[in-house]
């Protein structure tokens, strides 16, 4: 049985109806032109993504193709291109267990999967949730509302241990061990008589977003469960190929603060 989709959902996936007798042909030219271990492989990948464009996806998507990629270990792990439509995984995708390791309870038709192939249906999967916002034209980054509104759908099915309420950025007074607000001077501005302007220290933070209603049951999601959904903190080899960039455009950008990268999807 599909899973329902809730209303804040529906403007998320495609007003569509999946082309099936595409999704035959790319089987037909799969099969034409790949054979042993890769051809095993794409056909089991195409029938996760066939499988999760019914149950979750309404079956509203368009085939495309998945296969195995060569990336830059920690440059991409899945990605989802879109001139032309194609998902790609990469070595980490089909090797590792950090989205097994999120998820207590497999959907049914991945329980005898084993960890790792478990991994790369849950990497289609997020790279379904980009396509999805593709073709419903939809903002398909990890940091915009419709992001993360499916992530919250989804991660409703797949129990995980978060409220993904959607997120917006804010500032916060950085505080000293008093509580109080902590200041430094202002490296631009001088009051005068020459002596620097003392200005409050703040940091970007993600706090939810107005007018969305909070599931006060569960904790809120970290900004990296976003983006590498479906992910919880204590997932090792997220943590491991997490980079932390002092410098650069992204720190400028950040006021000069470090900015976490997780590994990409
Ligand atoms: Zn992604």
């Amino acid at each position: 049985m599909p899973f329902t989709i809730p209303d804040y959902a529906q403007p998320l996936i495609p007003d569509a109806k999946t082309d099936w007798k595409l999704f035959d042909s790319i089987v037909y030219a799969l099969s034409g032109t790949t054979n042993g271990e890769d051809l095993k492989t794409s056909l089991m990948y195409l029938d996760w993504w066939r499988w999760l464009n019914i149950e979750v996806f309404g079956e509203r998507l368009q085939p495309l193709f998945i296969s195995r990629e060569v990336a830059a270990f920690g440059h991409w792990i899945g990605l989802c291109s879109y001139h032309p439509r194609h998902i790609k995984l990469a070595g980490p995708a089909f090797k590792a267990v950090h989205h097994d390791n999120a998820i207590a309870n497999r959907l049914d038709y991945f329980k005898d999967l084993s960890g790792s192939e478990h991994n790369a249906a849950m990497v289609i999967l997020h790279e379904m949730i980009h396509q999805s916002l593709f073709e419903a034209k939809k903002d398909t980054t990890h940091e915009g509302q419709p992001w993360m509104l499916l992530c919250k759908y989804i991660g409703g099915i797949l129990d995980l241990p978060y409220d993904y309420c959607p997120l917006k950025k804010a500032k916060e007074d950085v505080l000293d061990e008093n509580g109080n607000p902590t200041y430094i001077e202002s490296p631009t501005q001088t009051l005068k008589g020459g002596k620097p302007k003392m200005i409050k220290v703040r940091r970007n933070i993600w706090v939810p977003n107005d007018g969305i209603k909070r599931d006060e049951s569960k904790p809120l999601a970290p900004y990296h469960a976003y983006c590498c959904f479906p992910y919880v903190e204590s997932s090792a080899f997220i943590q491991a190929n997490t980079v932390t960039k002092t410098t650069g455009k992204k720190v400028e950008k950040n006021d000069g603060k470090p900015v976490t990268i997780p590994p990409s999807f």
